[in-house]
């Protein structure tokens, strides 16, 4: 079942959803399996799995040096959203990027998204690879997510690349894509960044998962001026416990995020990442009830691989 259908089903009651990162390339599924089950029991109507674009490696050439290459650590998104679909009875989403991926390349996998009965998926752009500064459009991809999402979009009305094939069987794509309550790094401002957010919807984008955020007062906000532009599709919040003392760095670093100040202190007063683990969990724990309160459609958590932290957060909130 598509994602909006499932929130039309919840009548205002919120649900809880996660996302998954495919393990690296030579790694048992079984891990991912691990980090599934313990998650269950707390019903999640479905699954995200992200997509990782290539990077550069390099490698040993035997002779002393190493040579670069170039390849996709973390493959199999479509596979793993089948394999879990398959044992969990559960509805799968993978994250499908403009970067790295020719349009040709992202109709074959929409494709195989068909014939599994996959019926969500959420288009990115994707970011730069490790070997780049700024995001450049692969040769024959797209730019922007909103052109992804009109390829999606064009597929549900039966329209295939070059127009080479008669549709029988049209797909009809649930599409999500990302929203950042403050605001995507490489935007000039929020506004600009929402308009851009509202072109996305236009083009055929059914409901928005955000970005991370620790303030909810940004989400609230983010939601209040989505509206007032016309974005009326459900806005999902993601969020993220914290998890290493690193992550007060790093996460802002990477993501362009404020931390509240409170948080900050906690996460610093800690002696180990253990104890940060469980500081991560209240702070999420207590995030999450407000958006409870909000009547947020979903509570959406980033895993990142680890699931025990997600685990103790739902336990005290569904
Ligand atoms: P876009 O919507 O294309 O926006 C990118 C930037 O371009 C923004 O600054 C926007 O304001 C600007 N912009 C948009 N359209 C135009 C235009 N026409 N002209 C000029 N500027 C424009 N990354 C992964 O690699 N794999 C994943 O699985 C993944 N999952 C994610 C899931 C969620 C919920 C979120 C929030 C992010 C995820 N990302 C993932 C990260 C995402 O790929 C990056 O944040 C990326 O930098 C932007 O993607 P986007 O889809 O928001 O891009």
């Amino acid at each position: 079942m598509k994602v909006t259908d499932h929130i039309k089903n919840a009548n205002g009651k919120t649900m809880f959803s996660f996302e998954l990162v495919p393990p690296r390339k030579g790694k048992n599924i079984q891990e991912l399996y691990d980090n599934i089950d313990p998650l269950m029991e707390f019903d999640p109507p479905f699954i995200d799995v992200t997509t990782s674009r290539e990077e550069v490696i390099y490698v040993d050439n035997g002779g002393g040096g190493l040579d670069k290459r170039t390849t996709r650590m973390r493959p199999g998104t479509v596979g793993i959203c089948a394999s879990i679909k398959h044992k969990y009875n559960v509805d799968t989403i993978p994250h499908v990027l403009c970067g790295g991926f020719t349009q040709e390349e992202t109709e074959y996998m929409l494709v195989d998204c068909h014939y599994l009965g996959i019926d969500t998926i959420v288009a990115l752009r994707g970011d730069a690879t490790n070997a780049e500064k700024y995001f450049k459009p692969t040769e024959g991809g797209h730019a922007y997510a909103s052109e992804l999402v009109a390829q999606i979009a064009a597929m549900n009305q039966g329209k295939f690349l070059h127009q080479v094939v008669a549709t029988e069987a049209k797909s009809d794509f649930c599409i999500g894509v990302a929203g950042y309550p403050e605001k995507h790094l490489e935007a000039p401002s929020i506004d600009a960044d929402l308009r851009r957010l509202k072109d996305k919807v236009d083009a055929g984008a059914d409901y928005v998962v955000t970005q991370m955020f620790f303030d909810n007062q940004r989400y609230f906000e983010f939601v209040e001026k989505a509206k007032a532009i016309g974005i009326t599709v459900p806005i999902i919040p993601g969020i993220k416990p914290v998890a290493v003392k690193r992550h007060l760095q790093l996460l802002p670093q990477v993501f362009s995020l404020d931390m509240p100040d409170d948080l900050v202190k906690a996460v610093d007063a800690c002696k180990t990442n253990a104890e940060v683990r469980q500081v991560g969990v209240e702070f999420a724990i207590q995030q999450s009830k407000e958006l409870l309160e909000y009547g947020v459609p979903v509570l959406h958590y980033y895993s990142m691989g680890k699931s025990d932290n997600i685990k103790n957060i739902a336990a005290a909130l569904f």
